[in-house]
Parts: C-alpha cells; structure tokens; sequence
C-alpha cells in the first residue's frame, strides 16, 4: 500500500499535533488513488485525549458524507503521539476497523518530528509507503492506468482496423468469378 503526501500535508498533520500537544491529535485523509488531496483535523472526543484519541462520530460521518461530492475518498486516519513513536499501540490496532485505510501516526518524542503510516487489517499491521513531497510523481503515478487503458484503446482498434484492411486485401486478391456462361 502506497499513501503520497505533498510537504505541506505533511506540515499540516505535524503542525495539528504539535499545536494539539499535550492531547493526541487526529483526523482523516483523503485523496484520490493513492494521493492525498486534503487533511482534515477533526475532534479528539476521548475521555483521556492525552493518551488516546476517539474521532467525533458525527465530525466524521459529515466528513464521510461530502467525499462523493468532491470525488474523493477515505484514504486514512491520522492521529498524534505527544510523547511516542509513530509505531502503533495495542490500542490503536484493536480500534483500526478500517482494514483498508492507512493509519498514518506522528511521533513527537524526537526533536524531529517522525511521521509513519500503517496498514491494519484485523489485528495485523503492515507498514505503508509513505511518500512525502513528490507530488510531481504522484501526479504522474495516478495516470499510468488511464493511459494503458487509452493505450489498450488505440491497440485493439488498430488491431481491428488492420483485420480489416486484411479482409479487403484478401478479396481484392481473389480471383475474378469465372464469366457467367
Ligand atoms: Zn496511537
């Protein structure tokens, strides 16, 4: 699973966790393919936000119910560790009940902010290749299907145009029907 992020989302969700310290910060991600296109913050509504982080239900089903409007989707979930590394708690893998979102983290124990992203399917983790400031690539890595598609397009016309034109050969290439008595 691949998640591309341009250096100013990255700077989001990093500015989101810091500013939200000492509470865990979280939101969503969306994106088209595998491009993220916009960073939502959203409410940590957990009893103890500082350890945990519980997105508000309903700041995410607002959130869920515009993504076919834009043509967008959930790409992800984002939440902060104030004082951890971006790695998964227990916790976070047994409430991950999205198994096709990536679950990026921001560890904030370093001086230097870390950033990691995770795959969490029924209790298993996978980490995800999370890609940062390459959006002229992302660009380009969002087209290659449409353009095989065109290119398979344009493949089997000529294929079909060049069966024709073998057809008309073939009978231009017949014998002329004998004279009628
Ligand atoms: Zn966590």
């Amino acid at each position: 699973m691949q998640l591309y992020l341009t250096r100013e989302q990255a700077s989001t969700l990093i500015q989101d966790a810091q500013h939200q310290t000492p509470n865990e910060a979280c939101g969503v991600i969306v994106g088209r393919n595998t491009s993220a296109t916009e960073i939502i913050p959203l409410p940590n509504i957990a009893q103890d936000p500082i350890h945990h982080y519980r997105i508000d239900d309903r700041a995410l089903v607002s959130v869920l119910a515009r993504l076919e409007q834009d043509r967008v989707s959930l790409l992800g979930f984002y939440h902060s560790h104030p004082e951890g590394e971006p790695i998964p708690s227990s916790e976070d893998i047994r409430h991950a009940h999205y198994p096709d979102a990536a679950y990026v983290i921001v560890g904030l124990r370093d001086a230097q902010p870390a950033i990691a992203a995770w795959q969490i399917q029924h209790g298993t983790v996978q980490r995800v290749d999370l890609h940062i400031g390459l959006i002229g690539l992302t660009a380009v890595s969002s087209e290659p299907e449409q353009m095989s598609q065109a290119q398979s397009v344009a493949i089997l016309l000529s294929a079909a145009l060049a069966f024709v034109f073998l057809i008309v050969v073939a009978l231009s290439l017949l014998p002329a029907p004998p004279p009628l008595p």
